[in-house]
């Protein structure tokens, strides 16, 4: 896919702004607070839902008289690259329209999930160095980007985990029906835990070969980064997507053992729910050990495997939005993404406009208060 202009018209500090894109490489860098991100974000709308808020009030610009705000965007499909498609949002207080080559979309969020692009943004740091939550999230939103059936298993599993916590919760000492329905829960979520872990391991294994690959090319081969799915059920036995019913009896044995300790807790101590991904640069775990430009570079190397993913998936080349992405990362790794994401059209802002000074081929844009400016030469 290639982005060839956008026209944005009263979107947050971005009064009127105008772009014919590059079909590579944009660059937009300018201090802080000037509407950098603003712009990445009008581009999400346009695809179905912005990264930023999910409250349309928020996108009008401040002490706006009209309260109302467009913007529209013409892309091609690399299979069709002769034929432009636009998309059309409009807002007016906080009813919002999208129109997909004139026609209204009802469910902008479809669009969404046709619409794939790629997006790194400085909170996906976490992915590397928050809590074990942030990446479960993370190997979620990659299966259900590879297979939407994916968040519907998650969503069963979690409300029959809901359930048995609740059991637990409220259970008195002794109580033999809630045994009993304590046992059949967990049937059940070891069916649904299953099907989760199912789902995001049959996608893990080129999540992880691919960002060890992009990791590899954004420092120059010296360092090697390895990904491991840590499962609080299978501990260290080993296990592909395909061995189902050994997960299956497995999960089950360890709800058994947990048993005791979980009615003293009034939780579920282990499974899908729980289950972490570890990363390591040369063996050594990123969480405990990386520095921050490590952390920065597995963050991108996971953003351009997610890239490579869709690319597979649908034949067509996703864009890549790299919001505040250079900053901590020494000459070769910046040199890597500002020139070397060669197939993919991509958008970068920075800061620090001193981050660009290799660049080879592309457009800078300057940003200063909502105004762009393409500079020459
Ligand atoms: P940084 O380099 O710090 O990330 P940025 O250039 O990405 O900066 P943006 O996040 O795009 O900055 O925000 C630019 C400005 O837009 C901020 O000052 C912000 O307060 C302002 N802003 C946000 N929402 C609105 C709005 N609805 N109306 C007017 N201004 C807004
Ligand atoms: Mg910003």
């Amino acid at each position: 896919m290639i982005i060839k202009s956008l026209s944005v018209r009263n979107f947050r500090n971005i009064a009127s702004a105008d772009f014919i894109f590059d079909p590579k490489v944009n660059i937009f860098t300018g201090n802080n607070a000037q509407g950098k991100t603003n712009l990445c974000e009008a581009i999400s709308v346009c695809f179905g839902k912005s990264f930023r808020s999910t409250r349309p009030a928020e996108l009008i610009p401040f002490g706006s008289a009209e309260k109302q705000t467009a913007i529209e965007l013409s892309f091609t499909f690399d299979s069709m690259p002769d034929k432009e498609n636009v998309i059309r949002y409009e807002q007016k207080g906080s009813r919002c329209r999208l129109k997909f080559n004139d026609i209204e979309l009802k469910e902008a969020e479809k669009l969404y999930g046709a619409l794939r692009y790629v997006l790194f943004i400085p909170e996906d740091l976490y992915i590397v160095k928050g809590d074990p939550s942030v990446r479960r999230d993370y190997v979620d939103f990659v299966a259900n980007m590879i297979n939407r059936v994916h968040n519907v298993k998650l969503y069963e599993y979690n409300k029959a985990l809901k359930q048995k916590n609740n059991i637990l919760i409220n259970m008195e000492p002794g109580d033999k029906s809630a045994a009993l329905m304590l046992e059949s829960w967990n049937d059940t979520i070891a069916k649904f835990g299953v099907n989760v872990m199912c789902g995001r391991i049959r996608h893990f294994g080129s999540l992880s070969a691919l960002a060890a690959r992009f990791y590899g090319q954004i420092n120059g081969g010296a360092e090697q980064l390895t990904m491991r799915y840590e499962s609080t059920v299978m501990g260290e036995t080993p296990f592909t997507a395909e061995d189902v019913e050994l997960m299956y009896d497995t999960y089950k044995r360890r709800l058994t053992e947990t048993y005791e300790r979980e009615l003293k807790m009034k939780y579920t101590l282990v499974g899908a729910h729980r289950d972490d991904v570890s990363f390591a640069i040369d063996g050594m775990n990123a969480k405990d050990f990386a520095s921050q430009g490590q952390i920065r570079s597995i963050a991108v190397a996971l953003k351009l495997a997610e890239a490579q993913m869709i690319r597979d998936k649908s034949g067509d080349l996703p864009v890549i939005i790299l919001d505040d992405v250079l900053s901590e990362l020494d000459a070769v790794r910046r040199s890597f993404i500002i020139n070397h994401i060669d197939e993919h059209q991509v958008f970068i802002t920075s800061c620090n406009l001193a981050d660009t000074d290799k660049f080879e081929n592309g457009q800078i844009w300057n940003v200063s208060g909502g105004r762009f400016e393409l500079k020459e030469g």
